[in-house]
């Protein structure tokens, strides 16, 4: 079982790096076999030559020299005889294995009396010799070849491939006792929310048996999302340095192989190894490339990752709950995940990490400054107002850039111009994408969410506000984020009536303050007209069209078969104009509460261009203060 203990990446990386060097090429490693090969090969030849020197006569002359008398004596080794003639020569002949020496020389007409003179030795045939002597000459090749396959397999393992170690998993294991590489809560910056979902776990796993006493079920799976560079990575490793357990990390993709079978059989090794050393974490980075939703694709080309896919789902399942097990994956893509990973009892846990807003940078770019010697005219808080839409790992590069240009120009601390220059160098790099907002764009953004937020607030039906940025999640430019009060199942016309309006509250909010529009509510016009849409042919809810179903629940299909119209061209136009109407009312409903509330939209634009994310409880202090009530929970 291979296991690199995960100490320090960097340390590791060094000492890969050397071993790599130190290594001849492959093309090296083939004519060293060769030579090897060669060597062996010309010894032996050297050696079954060397006995050969000594002539070797016909038995039949064999018994003419007995005959005459020429002969001293004779050594019986087997079939071999090795023959001494009184004038001193030396020769060899070979009798039939079968039959003795006298009886031989009897059958050519020697003459008893001849026999008896002779001196004849017999040398108990030597079972080792003999035996090599006759099995090396085919045993050799066979000997180096499998010499060649184990020399050639260590070189190939050396260079990654593992070439004969498929099924074994090829997890990085970190110790909780090393104190090096542990990270903790407070190495992970804002993602407050995150955090405290997680203190769940490590809770359990620092004292598991308080929770399986009270026959608490513990979640089995925890599902982090987030853009790339949120810290996904970092949590995890963060939950088990605070909770004191192995950290059992693997990405999704080094599950999947060439070879059918060797991902599924990875994820066996690596619960086993986990379940020995548990309590414990499992930790599956990246875990798209094996959960994407199955059976999309025809033919059998997924067949490796659905296996894969399948054991990590029976693996879990097949957890007792003193197992004590836990398994934490991430992804940036939550939206392709297969349904059957998300189901309870999996990982039904899900925690969003979000891109830090301000204050969030700030502290992100305190901890990276943390081992940095900084120069008295460093200020973090304006750094972390310059660079919006910075994920963590922009804000560690951009860290890294200064150190590097400070060192580069002898400098033995870091200068504020020095970070200024970087977050340009952060931008360029391949990996930013375009979302980092100009201040005009922020502006509208917050005005957008404001609008948004809002009218969701004012409208009697719609949900309550729950948190409002301009942070950019995903692709949108911010989010406006409602919870229902309640859990419920139905949802009524006039609540329907009400989310149209909310979402079409960031449009009419652009167009009311800047008189444009972008292209930014895009999504928006869609959500909204969606659900017009739906009112209309689902849900029996336009009195014009009346109670029918036009249009069948299913999602999408497979198959994509042309949609299949179930109604008159006459039907059709009615319900463009009913989709249209319900647009209308709601744009309508929306440019009331705006106009009526402009100054309490500034308000929440105003604050969300100062801090970017606005939790609950400050975005209803604004309102408030513009004589809007939140929404209360009604008994
Ligand atoms: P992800 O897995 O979400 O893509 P990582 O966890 O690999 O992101 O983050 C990359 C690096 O960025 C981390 O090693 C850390 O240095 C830095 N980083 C990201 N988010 C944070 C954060 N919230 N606090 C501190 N550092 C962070
Ligand atoms: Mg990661
Ligand atoms: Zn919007």
């Amino acid at each position: 079982m291979k296991m690199d203990l995960n100490f320090l990446n960097n340390k590791q990386e060094n000492k890969k790096g050397k071993k790599k060097d130190a290594e001849p090429n492959f093309t090296g490693n083939i004519f060293g076999a060769v030579m090897i090969f060669m060597l062996i090969t010309g010894l032996y030849l050297v050696i079954s030559s060397s006995s050969k020197e000594i002539p070797e006569i016909p038995i039949s002359d064999l018994a003419k020299s007995v005959s005459s008398g020429e002969v001293k004596s004779i050594a019986v080794e087997a079939d071999k005889l090795n023959i001494a003639y009184k004038n001193g020569d030396v020769k060899k002949s070979k009798k039939e294995i079968e039959s003795s020496l006298s009886q031989t020389l009897y059958n050519y007409g020697v003459k008893a009396e001849a026999v008896q003179a002779v001196e004849v030795k017999i040398k108990s045939d030597n079972g080792v010799l003999f035996w090599l002597g006759n099995i090396l000459p085919f045993a050799l090749p066979v000997i180096f070849v499998i010499f060649f396959f184990w020399y050639m397999s260590r070189q190939v393992k050396g260079s990654g491939m593992q070439a004969f170690t498929f099924g074994q998993s090829k997890a990085r294991i970190t110790d909780p006792n090393d104190q090096n590489s542990k990270v903790t809560f407070k190495d992970v910056a804002g993602n407050k929310e995150a955090k405290q979902e997680l203190l769940e776990i490590v809770d359990f796993l620092k004292a598991p048996k308080k929770f399986l006493d009270i026959g608490a079920r513990i979640p089995k799976g925890v599902i982090l999302t987030g853009s790339p560079g949120t810290g996904k990575t970092l949590l995890a490793r963060a939950v088990a340095g605070e909770a004191g357990v192995p950290f059992f990390h693997l990405s999704g993709s080094e599950f999947v192989e060439m070879f059918v079978g060797v991902g599924a059989s990875r994820v066996r090794d690596l619960f086993k190894m986990a379940k020995k050393s548990a309590p414990a974490i499992i930790f599956v980075d990246e875990i798209d490339a094996i959960g994407r939703t199955r059976g999309g694709g025809f033919g059998g080309g997924n067949d490796e990752r659905e296996q894969t896919l399948n054991q990590i789902l029976v693996e879990m399942d097949g957890f007792e709950p003193n197992d004590k097990v836990i398994v934490m994956a991430a992804t940036n893509r939550p939206d392709v995940l297969d349904p059957a990973l998300i189901r309870p009892g999996r990982f039904d846990r899900k925690v969003i990490l979000d891109l830090p807003d301000r204050a969030d940078r700030e502290e992100i770019l305190k901890i990276h400054s943390l081992k940095k010697p900084l120069a008295e005219d460093i200020n973090l808080k304006l750094i972390a107002e310059r660079t919006p839409g910075f994920s963590g790992a922009d804000l560690f590069s951009l860290m890294n850039e200064s150190a590097i240009l400070a060192a580069r120009e002898n400098r033995k601390k870091v200068f504020q111009f020095d970070l200024i220059r970087s977050i340009e160098k952060v931008m360029m790099g391949p990996e930013r994408k375009s979302h980092l907002l100009t201040k005009k764009e922020k502006e509208i953004t917050a005005y957008h969410e404001a609008g948004h937020a809002l009218v969701a607030s004012v409208l009697p039906y719609a949900d309550p506000v729950h948190k409002v940025s301009i942070v950019a999640r995903g692709r949108a430019g911010g989010y406006t984020m409602k919870l229902p009060l309640e859990e419920r199942k139905l949802q009524s016309k006039k609540e329907f009536i009400d989310d149209i309006a909310m979402s079409l509250g960031g449009y009419v909010a652009e167009k009311m303050i800047f008189g444009d529009i972008t292209t930014g509510p895009s999504s928006d016009l869609q959500v909204a007209t969606n659900l017009a849409r739906a009112m209309v042919t689902r849900w029996g809810m336009s009195d014009v069209i009346g109670p029918v179903a036009l249009s069948s629940d299913g999602g999408k299909s497979q198959w994509n078969d042309p949609v299949e119209k179930e109604y008159s061209e006459d039907i059709a136009m009615k319900i463009d104009s009913e989709v249209s109407r319900i647009i209308n009312d709601g744009l309508k409903s929306a440019e009331k509460v705006l106009t009526e509330n402009k100054k309490a939209l500034k308000a929440i634009a105003d604050k969300l261009i100062e801090v970017e994310t606005l939790e609950q409880e400050d975005y209803e202090k604004i309102i408030i203060a513009n004589g809007i009530l939140p929404k209360k929970l009604e008994v």
